[in-house]
């Protein structure tokens, strides 16, 4: 029988591969995307960014439910847990979305390959495919161009023996049985942040061991030392400078060894130390792709790969590991595929941590900008001087915001508080368009609301906050 052919197959069904698949169809092409799991979505909808989000939600109603709601003056008597069902709604909330990937697949008429894709070779000016199901049958595909978004996987840390139960990654984290007793979190990341707060609120005693002097490596440093000190209030421990060696089960617990300090003994371990591209058995040597130190697929400026007519995208290649991000390098490189133009601005990605409160960046931190050696202006204006944050009892955090000191255009912004991660879209459309401070300062913003803290950042770069 002769392999099907498309203009285009992707290979990965993540936010990189299946909007880059969408997006190709919209623009035309005929396009098949490989997934070697049932559900299509990646990372993000199955085991990241959304079952994450939904635990998050969950354990701050419970955690506002036993006691926090007392200051509004109301009176819960007893706030119970039922962890099955909580875990079965974030299963609802996982299987509505990767079920709505499938029915715009249907809609835009991309054609489903469930198995491992392995680039084998070119057949004419074909790139050949072998789609390879779990029980071991074979599809061969062909296709004009390639487009590789197979991700990421949890990076290893050499003596943490993952047993996929007690000593896990984030995978397991989102479906424990029960809540821990005390849960070790080994990283002081985004992960260890997101999930230590999801288990802590629901109970357990958390401790995080970072092995460097802050948490939040990357994120502008004093709203980090504000994060810290808030985090520390809500009862997670934390332990900075700590070199994790390795970690093993005991009996029905765990003992986690450091450097130089005693071993800590707990009843679960997460290790979440980052994250590496995923690109095993993809063919990438047969097609001549080459990889960087970090084993990120290479790729030109239009994200095409050494292989000519191949493309990469997402957490496969260089960049922050983030969903919006790889949106839009799908993107931008389908649209280039096809009309000669694509884009990603990567100043203006936010990056947003879903803890309580949020935390959300954009643009360059101070500390950049002084590496850099660039001169800037700053205002910052704290939650507890605006309305809205007084009346949802949200006052903790600030906006901070970085402006060129000559010409004002906005450079940077970091957000801790109620909603960051909303009102960080301001500031990412601002730097999108170039805008100055100044032009923030002198929108009006509705009142009362959130985002007037952000208005009175701006007008702070002047010196002219008129709330303080
Ligand atoms: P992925 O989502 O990893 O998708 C790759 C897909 O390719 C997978 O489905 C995989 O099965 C498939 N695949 C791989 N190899 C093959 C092959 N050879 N053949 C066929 N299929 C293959 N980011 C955010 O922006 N916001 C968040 O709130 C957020 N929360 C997160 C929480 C957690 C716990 C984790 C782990 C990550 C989180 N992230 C978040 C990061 C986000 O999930 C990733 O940046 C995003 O999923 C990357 O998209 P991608 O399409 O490049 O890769
Ligand atoms: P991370 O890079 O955010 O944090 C890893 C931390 O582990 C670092 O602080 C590092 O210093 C520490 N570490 C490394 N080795 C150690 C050791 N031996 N002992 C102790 N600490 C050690 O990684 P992550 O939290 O695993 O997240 C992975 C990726 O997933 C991130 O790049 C992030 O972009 C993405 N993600 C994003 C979101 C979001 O956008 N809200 C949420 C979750 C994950």
């Amino acid at each position: 029988m002769s392999a099907t052919v498309h203009d285009l197959l992707v290979i990965g069904a993540g936010p990189a591969g299946y909007v880059g698949a969408i997006r190709a169809a919209q623009l035309g092409l005929s396009v098949g995307c490989v997934e070697v799991e049932a559900a299509l979505g990646g990372t993000c909808l199955r085991v990241g960014c959304i079952p994450s989000k939904a635990l998050l939600e969950s354990s701050e109603l419970y955690h506002e439910a036993q006691g926090g709601l007392a200051k509004h003056g109301i009176v819960i008597s007893q706030a119970g847990l039922d962890l099955a069902v909580m875990m079965k709604r974030k299963d609802t909330v996982v299987s509505s979305l990767t079920g709505g990937v499938a029915g715009l697949f249907k809609k835009n008429k991309v054609a489903r390959y469930h198995g491992h894709g392995q680039i084998t070779g070119r057949d004419g000016d074909l790139w050949q495919v072998a789609v390879r199901a779990q029980d071991a049958s074979v599809t061969q595909v062909l296709a004009h161009k390639l487009l590789l978004a197979t991700g990421s996987v949890v990076s290893p840390l050499r003596g943490v023996e993952l047993d996929g139960d007690r000593i896990g990654t984030s995978t397991e984290a989102l479906s424990y049985p029960e809540v821990p007793q005390h849960l070790v979190v080994i990283g002081g990341g985004v992960i260890g942040l997101e999930l230590g707060s999801v288990w802590a609120r629901l109970g357990a005693k958390v401790t995080v061991l970072e092995y460097t002097d802050r948490i939040l490596a990357g994120t502008d440093a004093e709203v980090a030392a504000i994060a810290l000190k808030l985090f520390k209030k809500q009862g997670l421990e934390f332990r900075l400078g700590v070199r994790v060696t390795g970690a093993r089960t005991q009996g029905d617990g765990c003992v986690v060894e450091c450097e130089g300090q005693e071993p800590v003994l707990c009843d679960r371990v997460l290790l979440a130390v980052g994250r590496s591209p995923n690109t095993a058995d993809l063919g990438l040597e047969q097609a001549g792709i080459t990889t960087d130190k970090r084993g990120r697929i290479e790729v030109d400026g239009h994200f095409e790969t050494g292989a000519k007519g191949i493309f990469a995208v997402g957490d496969v290649i260089a960049g922050p590991m983030l969903a919006h991000k790889a949106e839009e390098e799908a993107v931008a490189c389908v649209e280039f595929m096809v009309t000669g133009y694509g884009h990603v601005d990567y100043a203006a990605i936010p990056s947003v941590v879903y803890t309580h409160p949020e935390v959300a960046t954009v643009g360059a931190s101070e500390e950049e900008l002084r590496e850099a050696g660039r001169t800037y202006r700053k205002g910052t204006f704290p939650f507890v001087a605006n309305g809205r944050a007084k009346a949802l009892g949200q006052t903790d955090g600030m906006v901070k915001i970085l402006a060129d000191a000559e010409t004002d255009r906005v450079l940077g912004c970091a957000i801790i508080g109620p909603r960051a991660g909303d009102l960080i879209a301001e500031v990412a459309v601002a730097i999108a368009f170039g805008a100055s401070s100044e032009d923030i300062a002198r929108a009006c913003h509705a009142h009362p609301t959130l985002a007037e803290v952000v208005k009175e950042a701006a007008l702070a770069v002047s010196g002219r906050a008129l709330h303080m």
